[in-house]
C-alpha cells in the first residue's frame, strides 16, 4: 500500500491482496496501536536492524522515519511519540493507519483486488524481465513491473504465508534460511510453567553457548508455560535465533549488587529475620512464585555439595524450613551464586505462529538496495519482510517496509516519467 500510494500518478497500479481486507498484520501491530516507526537518527536505526543494516542505508536515507511521519500526518493521521521514541497514531488505533494507507492509495489512483491470491510470477522467455502474474484461479494479468510485498512467515493467519519466497526461488533468486525472530525461547526445565505469567524487571540475562556469551541485556522478561518471553527475550531471539537451541540462559536476579555486596545484604537480612524460615526470608528478595522454584534449584546445588535432607523431609523442604540464623556461610554463598546465576537450558524458539518477524528471506545479494529491483530480472521488485532484513522491536520493522516500498516506488515512477 505504501508503494502504491507513492507511485507516480501517471502509472496504472493495482494492489492484489489475498485477504478480503488489506493490512491484517498492521491491524495487530503494537498490540493494536501500531508502532509505525521510531523517531531515532539514522545510525540508531541501522543499529536496530539486526540483519541487513548496510542494505538499508540507501532506502532509509531516501525515505526516512521523518518522511514516514510526514506521509501519515499530511494524509490526516496525527501521530505521537512515546517512550523509546516509538511513534504511534494519536488515536492509538492501528485501524487508522490502515485506513490512511488505503485512502492514500485511492487518492493516488491505485485499485484494489481482494480475495485474489497470486500463484505465480510470469517472466519473459529469457527469464530476465517480468511479464505479469497468474492468480490461483488461473487468471493471467500483464504488468511491466511486479512488486512482491507478501511479508514473511510469521502469524500466517494474517496472510503472510511465505509465498514471496516461492516467487523468488521460481524466478531463480536465492532465499536464505528463515527462522522465527522476536519470539519466545522454549526452556527444558519444567519450572517455567510454575512461574508462568511472572514478569521480572531490572534483571540481567546472558545467553551462553559453548562457554561463550553470545548475548547479554538488562531489562524485563516474562515466564511462560513453555519457557521465557518479554522484551529482553524477544531481542535476544533476534540476535541469536540461529544459535539458540542448546544454549544456556543465565539470569542475574540482582544485577545492581556484586557477589560481595549481595552476601553482605544476606548477612544483614538473615540477622534481622534470624528466627524466620529461609522460605520467608527469600520472599523479601524474590517474587513469591519464584521462591519454591529457587529453593528447588538450591536443593539440587546443595545435594551436589553433600547437604542431606532432615527428618523425613525432602531436601527442598529441609532448606525451606531452615531458620535464617542456622544458614551456614557455605549455604549462603550458594544462595548468592544462584541469585546471580539462575540458569536454564534453551531447547529452541517459539514457532512462526507467535514470532513477530521472520529472520531470513530473499537474499540481499540478488537485490539492488537503491531500488529493490532484482538485479537480474527487470521489473521484479521485493520489499518489506520478504527480504532478508529484520530488526528489533520499536517500529523498525515497519520502517523497513516503508523505506523499501518507497525505493521501489521511486524507481518505477522514474521509469514512467521516461516513457
Ligand atoms: C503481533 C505483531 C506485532 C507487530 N508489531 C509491530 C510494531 O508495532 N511495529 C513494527 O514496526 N513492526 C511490527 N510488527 C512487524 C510488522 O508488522 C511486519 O514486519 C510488517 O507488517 C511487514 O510488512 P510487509 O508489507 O512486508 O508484510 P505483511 O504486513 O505481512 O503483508 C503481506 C500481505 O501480503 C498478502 N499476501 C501474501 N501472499 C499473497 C499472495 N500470494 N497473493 C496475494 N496477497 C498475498 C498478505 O495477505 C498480507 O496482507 C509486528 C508483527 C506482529 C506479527
Amino acid at each position: 500500500m505504501m508503494c502504491a500510494a507513492l507511485l507516480s500518478d501517471k502509472s496504472e497500479k493495482i494492489i492484489i491482496e489475498k485477504n478480503a481486507k488489506p493490512g491484517r498484520k498492521i491491524y495487530i501491530t503494537g498490540k493494536g496501536r501500531c508502532n509505525l516507526t521510531n523517531l531515532c537518527d539514522k545510525n540508531e536505526f541501522i543499529d536496530n536492524v539486526v540483519g541487513g543494516g548496510r542494505f538499508m542505508y540507501s532506502s532509509f536515507g531516501r525515505f526516512s522515519n521523518y518522511d514516514v511521519m510526514d506521509f501519515f500526518e499530511s494524509h490526516g493521521l496525527p501521530l505521537k511519540v512515546e517512550r523509546g521514541n516509538r511513534v504511534f497514531p494519536e488515536s492509538d488505533k492501528s485501524a487508522d493507519v490502515i485506513d490512511t494507507l488505503r485512502r492514500a492509495c485511492r487518492e493516488n489512483g491505485a485499485a484494489f483486488m481482494y480475495e485474489s491470491e497470486v500463484k505465480d510470477i510470469i517472466l519473459n522467455e529469457d527469464r530476465d524481465a517480468v511479464c505479469g502474474i497468474r492468480l490461483s484461479d488461473g487468471t493471467e494479468m500483464e504488468f511491466d513491473n511486479v512488486v512482491v510485498a507478501t511479508g514473511g512467515l510469521s502469524y500466517p493467519s494474517t496472510g503472510s504465508t511465505g509465498d514471496g519466497y516461492r516467487f523468488a526461488r521460481t524466478a531463480g533468486l536465492s532465499v536464505t534460511k528463515c527462522y522465527p525472530s522476536l519470539v519466545s525461547f522454549k526452556i527444558k526445565e519444567e519450572f517455567c510453567a510454575e512461574m508462568s505469567g511472572l514478569s521480572l524487571k531490572n534483571v540481567s540475562i546472558s545467553v551462553i553457548k559453548d562457554d561463550k556469551e553470545i548475548y547479554s541485556d538488562f531489562g524485563e522478561m516474562l515466564f511462560t508455560h513453555t519457557g521465557v518471553s518479554g522484551p529482553m527475550i524477544l531481542s535476544a531471539s533476534a540476535t541469536c535465533s540461529i544459535n539458540a537451541a542448546g544454549a544456556r540462559l543465565v539470569i542475574d536476579l540482582k544485577p545492581a549488587l556484586d557477589e560481595e555486596k549481595l552476601d553482605e545484604r544476606l548477612i544483614r537480612d538473615f540477622e534481622a529475620d534470624r528466627n524466620k524460615e529461609l522460605k520467608n526470608v527469600l520472599r523479601g528478595l524474590l517474587p513469591a512464585s519464584m521462591v519454591p522454584v529457587f529453593i528447588g534449584k538450591l536443593a539440587s546445588a546443595m545435594a551436589g555439595a553433600g547437604m542431606k535432607a532432615k527428618g523425613g523431609m525432602s531436601l527442598s523442604e529441609t532448606i525451606a524450613e531452615t531458620k535464617a540464623n542456622s544458614v551456614t556461610a557455605e549455604e549462603r554463598r550458594e544462595i548468592v551464586h544462584l541469585l546471580k546465576n539462575f540458569d536454564m537450558n534453551i531447547t529452541g524458539l517459539g514457532g512462526f505462529n507467535e514470532a513477530v518477524v521472520t529472520k531470513g528471506g530473499v537474499d540481499l545479494k540478488e537485490i539492488n538496495p537503491k531500488t529493490m529491483e532484482a538485479k537480474n530480472i527487470k521489473g521484479l521488485y521485493f520489499i518489506g519482510e520478504v527480504l532478508d532484513v529484520d530488526a528489533f522491536t520499536g517500529g523498525f520493522n515497519l520502517q523497513i517496509a516503508w523505506s523499501t516500498a518507497a525505493a521501489a516506488a521511486a524507481d518505477i515512477s522514474a521509469g514512467c516519467e521516461e516513457e
